[in-house]
């Protein structure tokens, strides 16, 4: 191809090669009306146009804070109005005058004028061009592929470099992933035809059979690499760590202040079972918010422990890090200082080890995680990654993390000498259904924790539209003056930051033009001024030093009763995982529609976890009817968990799902939706275990193999960049 075009598509879409190109798939198919000229529109029919725009106005709504675009085209004789009310501006600057188009639609008649509203169509000639006749001719196909456009490719520009490749182009079934064999036994169209038919399709069938078999090769090429990582892992040596009878665990065990649920005792014998065995164990524990998850792993670290060896466990934040050492170190109590003064002998060193813990201390640490005192170390996930030497690393527990990718494994790898891997264990509280869960953590072993502990206090959800109804929010914070009253503490969450000109909104989508969203550091003085004057009010931000951050978070835990507490809590999503303060009792999150659902369900986890009912309150200046009302409904109505995830997932796209990066990459999904192609999953997931099977190195299926290789080249080039 020739290099200016190449050029546009690679500053476009970051593409270069010619298999970017012909995966980059149609958004949707144009059914063409009859190309009608302007003079013979008929209302009420279904028309097609080819015509130059010549004006464009973007005019507020009455009473609303959005615009509608109003836009007139002209084929240099007559005009017809287009109509646009949502998305204005992003309409506003693909249609410039003097660009000429196809715009297909419903002919409707308003104030005397025809009109298409909403129209499909795809610009075809830059300002000052004509129309290419072979764009006309594409256009004279029954189904018209629609690609996602950018500023200077638009979709007619797309079409032409993929119908000049695959002029060209020779796929042989040798290049195919899926081996012919198995294409026939799955019932699959070779990837030849699928490409061919996805970009230029004579029906709707063929359209749907390339989407069966290009999902299905997405789903191959990950279920393989999954299977293959996990197979490759299982073959790797580690330590046999015996849990004896009479170690910290059972004393542990003797002194724990409630009853483990019998979920928590079950996976307890699997995980004992684990570590003890010459592999390395590679385990995902997941269970919903509050399920006691922390409880399951240290006792399977105490084993570890017992047995001789040391144990890590990873938090994703300082905040977290800094919670499970005290909650450690409280549940073991004299078991956790052994060396100083009324340790127990018998006990083990907790220590922690995170950025902010420099100088004399962090040297003491680092001499005691090597030369093997402490038991038990916890800090963030850097601590892996960094270089800090274990004596013996017996298990690694990764807290609220969503993947255990390459980057861990490689970590790992250094972590203990010769070739033995510590076992793993990655925590998560994102409940996620089972197809998503084979192609996110495919690689992993996955238990859940069911139930959660007896005792649990239901948390109520209740959702406050504050601009119509501001007594209800006046109500809310009188309720916080209440539970405060009775002895609890009040979160109050909101989504912004503040205090900084500039700042990066990650939340806020530029093509709204809402406010921005309420910021911690403008609320909490609003409120310590006004509704919560009688309040201690503290504020928690991701700003803020971890001295500063555990100062805070150790206050509010102190609450209410306490001259040092803190009895409100003003912060961003930074609680969002794993914070535990069970007598905090109530928490309300402001500008509510601005978080997405699983971060609304993981917040709300923070309350109801003592023997108190908790209350949440979503407060939201979202309109009736709209989209994000009835997604605050939603989660109000549940706490189910599983339910919300499904409700998360089918809400977003799952993107790129064993890298980082969010797109263009060879692990990213283009087109596999992992909730709703359930089939396919476990379509590709049965084929590719028989292949794995036979064929560990998959010398049999060199497409396949190759395609293996270049994600997990990738992987390893991400893992690398980012060191
Ligand atoms: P998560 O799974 O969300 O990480 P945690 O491990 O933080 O949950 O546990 C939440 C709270 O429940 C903690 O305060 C913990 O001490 C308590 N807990 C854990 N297991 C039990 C149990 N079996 N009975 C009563 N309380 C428990
Ligand atoms: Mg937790």
């Amino acid at each position: 191809m020739g290099g200016k075009s190449a050029k546009l598509l690679s500053t476009a879409f970051g593409y270069e090669s010619v298999e970017d190109l012909i995966r980059h798939y149609p958004r949707k198919y144009a059914k063409r009306g009859e190309l009608t000229d302007l003079k013979s529109l008929k209302i009420g029919e279904h028309a097609t146009v080819l015509a130059e725009i010549a004006s464009v106005k973007e005019v507020p709504m009455k009473g609303k804070r959005t615009t509608r675009l109003e836009v007139v085209v002209t084929d240099g004789r007559r005009t017809i109005d287009l109509a646009f009310f949502a998305m204005a501006s992003m309409h506003k600057k693909r249609l410039v005058p003097g660009i000429q188009g196809l715009f297909a639609g419903k002919v409707q008649e308003y104030k005397g004028r025809k009109q298409l509203i909403h129209p499909e169509y795809i610009l075809t000639a830059q300002q000052g061009e004509e129309t290419d006749p072979d764009v006309i001719e594409m256009f004279a196909k029954a189904l018209i592929p629609v690609y996602p456009a950018s500023a200077n490719v638009p979709s007619w520009r797309t079409s032409k470099a993929i119908k000049f490749v695959l002029d060209q182009l020779e796929i042989k079934p040798e290049d195919d992933v899926v081996p012919e064999a198995l294409q026939d036994e799955l019932d699959l169209i070779s990837f030849k035809n699928a490409i061919n038919w996805i970009h230029e399709p004579e029906t709707l069938d063929q359209v749907s059979k390339a989407l069966e078999r290009l999902k299905f090769d997405e789903a191959f090429v990950l279920q393989t690499v999954l299977m293959q990582r996990k197979a490759k892992d299982s073959l790797l040596p580690a330590t046999a760590r015996k849990a004896t009878k009479d170690g910290i665990l059972s004393k542990f065990d003797a002194n724990l202040p409630f009853e483990l649920t019998q979920g928590q005792i079950e996976i307890g014998e699997l995980l004992f079972k684990e570590i003890n065995q010459t592999h390395p164990m590679h385990r995902l524990l997941q269970g919903d918010v509050g399920s006691g998850k922390t409880i399951v792993a240290l006792r399977a670290m105490l084993a570890a422990v017992d047995a001789g060896g040391q144990t890590a466990l990873l938090a994703p934040t300082e905040v977290l890090a800094g919670q499970h050492f005290r909650t450690i170190k409280k549940l073991l109590g004299d078991l956790a200082i052994k060396g100083e003064l009324g340790g127990n002998q018998d006990g083990t060193k907790v220590d922690l080890l995170t950025g902010s813990i420099t100088g004399q201390n962090r040297n003491n640490v680092l001499a005691s995680i090597k030369n093997g005192d402490a038991g038990i170390v916890v800090g963030t996930h850097a601590l892996i990654q960094e270089g800090v030497v274990f004596k013996d690393l017996a298990l690694v527990v990764v807290d609220e993390q969503h993947r255990f990718g390459v980057e861990q494994r490689a970590a790992l790898a250094q972590k203990s000498p010769g070739d033995q891997r510590p076992h793993v264990l990655v925590m998560t509280a994102t409940p996620i259904p089972r197809t998503v869960a084979m192609t996110v953590f495919g690689d992993l072993d996955i238990c859940s924790l069911e139930e959660l502990p007896k005792g649990r206090s239901p948390i109520t959800t209740h959702v406050v539209y504050s601009l119509e109804k501001p007594a209800h929010l006046e109500r809310a914070w009188q309720r916080a003056v209440e539970e405060v009253k009775k002895g609890h503490q009040v979160y109050i969450v909101c989504p912004r930051i503040g205090g900084e000109v500039g700042e990066e909104d990650t939340n806020i989508n530029s093509e709204d033009e809402k406010r921005p969203p309420l910021a911690v550091l403008e609320v909490a003085p609003m409120l310590s001024g006004g509704p919560l004057r009688d309040l201690r009010v503290g504020v928690l931000h991701g700003r803020m030093s971890s001295e500063e951050k555990d100062d805070i978070m150790r206050r509010f835990n102190l609450g209410p009763n306490s001259k040092d507490g803190l009895d409100v809590l003003v912060s961003t999503t930074v609680i969002e995982v794993g914070v535990d303060v069970p007598n905090a009792t109530m928490m309300i999150i402001l500008d509510a529609d601005r978080f997405g659902v699983s971060q609304l369900h993981q917040l709300r986890g923070r309350i109801g976890r003592g023997n108190n009912p908790g209350l949440c309150i979503f407060v939201t200046e979202s309109p009736e009817d709209s989209l994000a009302r009835d997604r605050l409904n939603a989660v109000a109505a549940t706490t189910n968990g599983f339910e919300l995830s499904q409700l998360d997932l089918e809400i977003r796209r799952e993107g790129n799902v064993l890298g980082s990066r969010q797109s263009g990459r060879k692990s990213s999904l283009k087109l596999l939706q992992v909730v709703k192609d359930i089939e396919i999953v476990e379509k590709a997931r049965d084929a590719c275990k028989k292949l794995i099977e036979q064929d560990l190195t998959l010398n049999n299926a060199p497409a396949l193999q190759k395609a293996v290789m270049e994600i997990e080249k990738e992987a390893e080039t991400e893992f690398l960049e980012k060191n």
